[in-house]
């Protein structure tokens, strides 16, 4: 395995960012005076310093929200006036690039590069955001005889809870908060408590902006405390929630006792389907960058591959190649592919993973160890071989840099293979023949398959999952309107022909 600068002890940042929170129009510290610190998972340094919010800041965020949707401030604005903020939004992002993109590489410990295509990823979003504001319009039924004319309006659905997790914290929050202004929402922000740093900064570009006071809302804190109070508020209208499948079945039933709209992307255990006449070097770069982007903490990570018999020992064997070569090690080395793990929960749930695949039968062809460093939690790139659909790591999330391979010898069983999981959220296709793609890509159940491609994405498409990988879609036309409700105007004309003289 290639390792690259692990024992790293130069300072990684001047001083740790003191992020403060976002209530009513000001930054400002929990009320009980209470702070949380963030250490780099990559190098055991503090690098951020946060309130640690209690249920009465989460309380105060959601009166904040709510007076300022009930008093119009931003909702009454026109289209263009909210896109003109969202594109100022988007300028103070990429103003920022090269300290967000840092702290965003410290808290999760994701490489740096990567970390800076992601805020870069995010001034996009916005202005796309920004785009739709001014194209977000209703529905006019002329067809509906000669004395009604039927309207249908969209409206903001009024306060969003937004809660975040840790893996791809700013464009997360991107895929959501923009497309909820530019509705004429207002909106209380929960970022996971390990990666609270970019959001925070967010909250200080959203006000030099010039966002009216009290419209986004941002306290720090962890799920039980600060994320609870969110999700049974009365005066919170949505709930959108990125994260786990357990934590959002658990939202989607809070939301369900108060009857709040609920959007979630939750987990995914992703396929990517080799047949044999498939591109050979463009699918095994795909399967590496699949599996090992972002260490593997990735909804949409492509964590098991189904090969076609034909060639499945020589692809297994291309694959184990190729991980060789991939840059494991600080975050900060520009030449790094993996970085570190994010938590040490999370390293713990990787080698149980692993201990449970091993006890079913499986085989670990490559890797399956912690990385003994002096600073830092690292793991290696790991192949697993001989798995059965039916063992855990076949169909279950590890959220870590680990490959489960399987084997199949019809497009009928690889189908059935790739919906053998209760999740669906993404799949690829590998393949030159374009029907035996179509016919993947609509027996396979999730909500994104790419044929000979794998990872890519644009603000244009919608993304999100089948099954239990999440209930909506966010990104693509309808990502403005999932935050409105309709509302039917019905304009009669003429004179009303009374009740009593109609037979009905
Ligand atoms: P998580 O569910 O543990 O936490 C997500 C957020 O929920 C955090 O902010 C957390 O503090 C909060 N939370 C926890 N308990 C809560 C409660 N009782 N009430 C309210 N909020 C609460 O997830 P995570 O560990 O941060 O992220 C990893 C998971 O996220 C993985 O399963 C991954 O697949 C999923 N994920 C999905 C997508 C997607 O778009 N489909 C994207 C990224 C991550």
């Amino acid at each position: 395995m290639k390792f690259l600068n692990l024992e790293r002890h130069a300072p990684v940042i001047k001083q740790p960012y003191q992020g403060r929170m976002l209530i009513d129009g000001e930054l400002c510290i929990s009320q009980q005076g209470k702070i949380t610190e963030r250490k780099s998972p990559a190098h055991d340094v503090i690098v951020g310093i946060y309130p640690d919010a209690c249920r009465e800041d989460a309380l105060r965020a959601v009166d904040a929200a709510r007076k300022a949707f009930d008093q119009g401030t931003w909702s009454s604005r026109s289209g263009s006036e909210r896109a003109d903020l969202l594109i100022r939004v988007a300028e103070g992002i990429a103003n920022r690039i090269e300290e967000m993109a840092l702290i965003e590489s410290l808290e999760t410990g994701k490489p740096l590069t990567q970390a800076r295509s992601e805020v870069s990823g995010c001034v996009d979003l916005w202005k796309y955001a920004a785009a739709l504001a001014r194209t977000l319009h209703g529905e006019s039924y002329n067809n509906l005889g000669n004395s009604t004319l039927g309207i249908v309006v969209r409206q903001p659905i009024g306060v969003v809870a937004m809660i975040t997790p840790w893996n791809f914290p700013i464009w997360i929050l991107s895929q959501k908060l923009p497309f909820a202004l530019a509705a004429g929402c207002t909106a209380v922000i929960k970022p996971s408590e390990l990666t609270n740093g970019t959001t925070l900064i967010l909250g200080e570009i959203l006000l030099e902006a010039g966002l009216p006071q009290g419209v986004v809302n941002i306290v720090t804190g962890l799920g039980p405390t600060v994320g609870e109070p969110l999700i049974n508020h009365p005066d919170i209208d949505m709930v959108s929630f990125t994260g786990s499948t357990r934590v959002g079945r658990h939202i989607a039933a809070e939301a369900g006792r108060s009857l709040k709209k609920v959007s979630l992307e939750l987990g995914g255990k992703n396929p990517q389907i080799i047949f044999p006449d498939c591109n050979w070097e463009a699918a095994v770069d795909a399967v590496v960058f699949g599996v090992y982007f972002n260490a593997g903490e990735c909804c949409n990570s492509g964590s098991r591959i189904l090969v076609h018999a034909d060639i499945a020992e020589r692809f297994t064997q291309a694959v184990i190649d190729r991980s060789k070569q991939v840059p494991v090690g600080d975050p900060l080395h520009p030449d790094v592919k993996v970085g570190a793990i994010t938590s040490e929960t999370q390293l713990n749930i990787i080698e149980t993973a692993i201990k449970n695949a091993k006890a079913e039968g499986a085989t670990i062809r490559f890797g399956g160890e912690r990385i003994p460093t002096t600073a830092g939690m690292y793991f290696q790139p790991t192949i697993i071989t001989n798995v059965e659909p039916s063992m855990s790591i076949a169909h279950e999330e590890v959220f870590g840099p680990v490959l489960s391979i399987l084997n199949f010898s019809t497009i009928e069983e690889a189908i059935t293979i790739a919906n053998q999981t209760s999740y669906g959220l993404s799949a690829a296709v590998w393949s030159k023949d374009i029907d035996i793609c179509l016919r993947a890509a609509k027996g396979i159940h999730a909500g994104t398959i790419w044929i000979n491609n794998f990872l890519e994405g644009f603000p244009e498409l919608p993304f999100g999952g089948f099954k239990a990988s999440g209930i909506g879609r966010e990104l693509g036309l309808n990502a403005v309107e999932d935050y409105t409700e309709q509302k039917t105007i019905q304009l009669h004309i003429g004179e009303r022909t009374h009740w009593w003289l109609t037979q009905s």
